[in-house]
């Protein structure tokens, strides 16, 4: 399938959620959620009610979303969630947070997982030292990702890099930010409670194991 080309805040209006897909618009009064707040289409406004399949398909639908992964992918990180010990729910968003256009983008480096996914594309990061341009790598614990020299003149990369040390909540509980230096360690696996996405993850396993 396809990546998605449309119109992003459609994505939102549909999951009736803000998935933070434009950055900083989302954070103003014009984003569409707040703004109309109903579904896209000629009857969105119109209340359905779902049944059970439709709710764990929202939500999966949700989650793929808010981490722009495409529907395949998505099964293969529910397939490695699976086979991990502990709640497969929590180890599927623990994997999908440690991609790294997300990290990126948790880093603060990136004001969505669109932009963050365009550096990364871009070669504009390091991981470990080395050159990482595939922004579906799953980071470990000890990873540290930097900003390529060679970007550093990039007048984007410096306008983000401002921003960066202008930041004030940069990183997570799992990502160490060091600001000045633009760079990020992976300190700890992510927890549930560490990840801001409201997206009941159980209702995705239900889903998959019909
Ligand atoms: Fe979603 Fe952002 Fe558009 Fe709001 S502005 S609907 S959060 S993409």
């Amino acid at each position: 399938m396809a990546r998605y080309t449309g119109p992003a805040c459609k994505l939102c209006r549909r999951e009736n959620q803000k998935l933070f897909l434009k950055g900083e618009r989302c954070l103003t009064g014009k984003c569409a959620v707040t703004r109309r707040g109903t579904a896209p289409g000629q009857h969105g406004a119109a209340q359905k009610k779902m049944k059970e399949y439709g709710i764990q398909l929202r939500e999966k639908q949700k989650a793929r979303r808010y981490y722009g992964v495409l529907e395949k992918q998505f099964r293969g990180y529910y397939t490695m969630a699976e086979k991990q010990e502990g709640v497969t729910g929590e180890n599927l968003l623990c994997i999908l947070e440690r991609r790294l256009d997300n990290v990126v983008y948790r880093m603060g480096m990136a004001s969505s997982r669109k932009e963050a996914r365009q550096l990364v594309l871009h070669a504009h990061f390091r991981l470990n030292g080395k050159k990482a341009t595939i922004p579906s790598i799953i980071l470990k614990v000890g990873d540290e990702i930097s900003v390529r020299e060679q970007s550093r003149d990039n007048a984007k990369i410096k306008e983000l890099l401002a921003d960066l040390a202008d930041a004030k909540g940069a990183g997570t509980a799992w990502l160490d930010v060091d600001k000045a230096n633009a760079t990020a360690k992976v300190v700890a696996l992510p927890k549930r409670e560490d990840i801001d996405f409201e997206v009941d993850e159980q209702l995705i396993v239900e889903l998959y194991s019909k």
